[in-house]
């Protein structure tokens, strides 16, 4: 068996370093649309699944590992948004079941690993919404996280109490036998009416409507209702405070504007249902069986589904299945699915778990649909790149729980394979929260009008001719990057998104208002945005209210100069990614933010320099010197310095007193965030991985510190905690040891 210690590892054929080029490539773009642009294409599956293969093809071929390979990137759940939360208990996947033939070989290991007992199975429906983890202690919310990676999530606790559906005291009976600490897990989700609500109002303040219910429930738990709050405070002690009267007017319109988005995002959150489905730590109380926790659950104040019911073998599930499979859609919310357990907890301890997931438990997916629709047209997209992607303009038809009428090709080469003509009717497949696929045609539905797609040879955004970037490449091009409308609308909502400037109220609608009435040309403009040039676009005007004088401006397009504003102070890491270099996503950027500390070294470093970078590999070191030896480029630069955004990592006059040391945060610890600790460390010339190894000089370990404190037991390195930490920012390492052994 090849191990990494294996001396002579099998070198890589070129068809594996192919494979792995492409892996990456998908790997990032995935990364981008769903931490930059919150939009992703593919299922969160889909996209584990790139990512296994890469790390089995790397596992295999260990020469073809680059340091910028995502496998060596953190890409977990997480992102800088929320504080960490390491779970009591870890969450485990579930392994799933694509069809009835891989749940009978399940149900078989089952019995098999039983001594061929036929044990209970509970069936379940599989929510499609948010996994979520609450700890209960003494019957009192104490944090609510995302599922994050199973180990450890993002702390969305501040938003529970705008969510009515979580309890945040549970009901105590008579008995007062509620554990004294209560983990439960569960799934956050939106019904599909407050779905349709939450996208009208979406749509209705020129933001993009949610693609599913799921991500809509995941956009709306995962925001930060307190920071909204703490704006709205700010707003209204501030105007507490002026006494003129201009200014006060001026205040008046900004505090209701953020008390409207208070008011919307607390009315999208009291939407959020949730549904309970496990328990992980129960301190002081034992159960016999899923069924007995759900019903302790249930008296308790948990909302537990009342399809959840209790079978005998394979027959049973079947029957289960058969049931809900038919009744799916006519259900006031999403499942993609069924959930069978083995319903006593002695014999799912005697099953246990794989590296991954537990073996009494597995998911069965409903098959994809498939339904026949009339395909009306092909036409075109061009991206933030210039990609031009042919799509599909489909008759509407509802597929899997919601509406189709479009679909993406890819490729022109991909609309040939497919064989589809335009007037085609054609084979349309969707599955869950996948994106919808054209199959092919319906060939005997020919009439004879069907007509062939041409790809257009000049760019429908701006007319430039199309054409490949170097022999050989499938996608085809719009050259004209730096002012085609489609390019330039997909950057202004790429730099806009979480993971670069995180510009909220610069949604699609907007980006197409500002280029649309000639408002900004380019995205050098972006920060120069007057009130004065706002007012002269219909879509950022309102009509004056009574006892205004002449035209006021949108709550978005308010919302927009505030948030441009803030958008000036971020950090230089998110300066980098909005400027759309190829391959530089939140990772690289970070890394080469914290290596050379300002747009001006970055853009005259060398390609050699760029590469001894940290996570810089030769691909993106010669994309970040093509795109500044581009003058334009250099325009945006230039102009955005000059509107005042920042332009350097603010400089640490720190003591050096950590040089060479490699320190690991865990837990929450009391005073700092995780960035914030990250930073002291960084800033005295330290280095902070996540994970534990030898090479560890310190783990720092907060509250609920999880398996990151075992492992650093385990190999003797030394913990800190609160304390120990300050010492080793103030004095140093030497007297950080000194301080624990005292
Ligand atoms: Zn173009």
């Amino acid at each position: 068996m090849a191990t990494s210690t294996d001396p002579s590892p099998e070198p890589a054929p070129a068809a594996a370093l192919e494979r792995r080029d492409a892996l990456i490539a998908q790997i990032r773009e995935h990364r981008y649309r769903y931490y930059a642009k919150d939009a992703p294409t593919i299922s969160d599956a889909e996209y584990d699944r790139l990512e296994v293969e890469l790390r089995e093809l790397e596992e295999r071929y260990p020469d073809l590992i680059t340091p910028d390979s995502p496998t060596q990137t953190v890409g977990s759940g997480t992102t800088e948004m929320f504080e960490p939360v390491v779970h009591l208990e870890r969450l485990y996947s579930l392994d799933n079941a694509f069809s009835l033939q891989d749940l009978t070989a399940w149900w078989e290991r089952v019995r098999g690993g039983l001594g061929d007992h036929d044990p209970e199975l509970l069936c379940e429906l599989k929510f499609d919404g948010l996994a979520i983890d609450l700890v209960y202690r003494d019957g009192v919310l104490a944090s609510m996280a995302t599922r994050g990676d199973g180990h450890t999530g993002e702390d969305v606790t501040a938003n529970a109490r705008f969510i009515p559906a979580i309890p945040t005291t549970l009901t105590v009976s008579d008995h007062g036998d509620i554990p004294s600490v209560l983990e439960v897990r569960g799934e956050v989700y939106l019904p599909l009416g407050a779905f349709d609500a939450i996208n009208e109002r979406q749509l209705e303040l020129g933001r993009s409507p949610f693609a599913n219910p799921r991500n809509a429930a995941a956009g709306t738990l995962r925001q930060r209702m307190d920071r909204r709050l703490a704006d709205l405070d700010a707003a209204l002690g501030k105007a507490a405070a002026t006494q003129k009267s201009e200014s006060t007017a001026k205040a008046d319109t900004r505090q209701e504007r953020l008390r409207s988005e208070v008011q919307r995002a607390s009315d999208n959150l009291a939407a959020l249902q949730l549904v309970v489905h496990g328990v992980g730590v129960m301190q002081g109380r034992q159960v016999v069986a899923q069924s007995q926790a759900y019903s302790l659950l249930q008296k308790w104040g948990l909302p537990v589904s009342d399809a959840v019911r209790l079978v005998r073998g394979a027959s049973g599930v079947e029957e289960y299945i058969t049931e809900f499979e038919a009744k799916r859609h006519s259900l006031p919310f999403e499942i993609d699915g069924v959930v069978v357990k083995v319903n006593e907890v002695e014999l799912q301890r005697q099953l246990g778990a794989t590296s991954r997931a537990p073996r009494w438990a597995i998911a069965y997916k409903f098959p994809a649909e498939v339904v026949t629709t009339t395909l009306r047209d092909i036409r075109v997209n061009v991206g933030r790149t210039g990609r031009v992607t042919p799509f599909a303009v489909m008759e509407p038809v509802r597929v899997a729980g919601s509406q189709v009428e479009m679909a993406t090709l890819h490729n022109a080469q991909e609309v040939v394979r497919k064989g589809v003509l335009i007037g085609d009717r054609v084979y349309l497949r969707k599955a869950g929260d996948v994106i919808p696929e054209v199959l092919g045609p319906v060939v005997e539905a020919r009439t004879g009008d069907e007509v062939a797609f041409q790809m257009p040879s000049h760019c429908p955004s701006c007319g430039a001719p199309l054409g490949v970037e170097k022999e050989g490449d499938a996608d085809i091009r719009c050259p004209n990057s730096q002012f085609c409308p489609a390019q330039l609308r997909e950057r202004l909502v790429g730099l806009a998104g979480r993971g670069a400037l995180d510009i909220e109220a610069l949604g699609e609608k907007t980006a197409n208002a500002l280029l649309d009435d000639d408002i900004i040309t380019n995205e050098a403009e972006l920060f120069d945005l007057t009130a004065e040039r706002l007012l002269t676009s219909s879509y950022f005007v309102r009509a004056p209210r009574k006892g205004e004088q002449g035209e006021q401006l949108t709550e978005n397009a308010l919302a927009l100069l505030e948030h441009l504003e803030t958008a000036k102070e971020r950090p230089l890491w998110r300066v980098l990614v909005a400027l759309s270099i190829r391959h530089v996503g939140p990772t690289a950027a970070q890394s080469l933010a914290r290596a050379l500390t300002s747009i001006a070294t970055i853009a005259a470093a060398r390609a050699e320099d760029l590469e001894s970078v940290e996570g810089i590999g030769p691909v993106i070191a010669e994309s970040i010197v093509e795109w500044f030896a581009e003058p334009w480029h250099g325009e945006i630069v230039n102009r955005w310095a000059a509107a005042g955004v920042r332009m350097r990592e603010q400089v640490a006059d720190e003591p050096q007193v950590l040089a060479n040391v490699t320190v690991v945060l865990t837990g929450s610890l009391d005073g700092w965030t995780r960035d914030s600790a990250t930073e002291a460390i960084q800033s005295r010339g330290g280095r902070v991985t996540s994970s534990v190894s030898k090479r560890t000089d310190f783990v720092v370990a907060g509250e609920s510190a999880g398996s990151k404190l075992d492992k650093a037991t385990a190999l003797g390195v030394t913990v800190l905690d609160a304390a120990g930490f300050a010492i080793l920012l103030d004095q140093g390492p030497q007297e950080a040891r000194d301080s624990q052994r005292g």
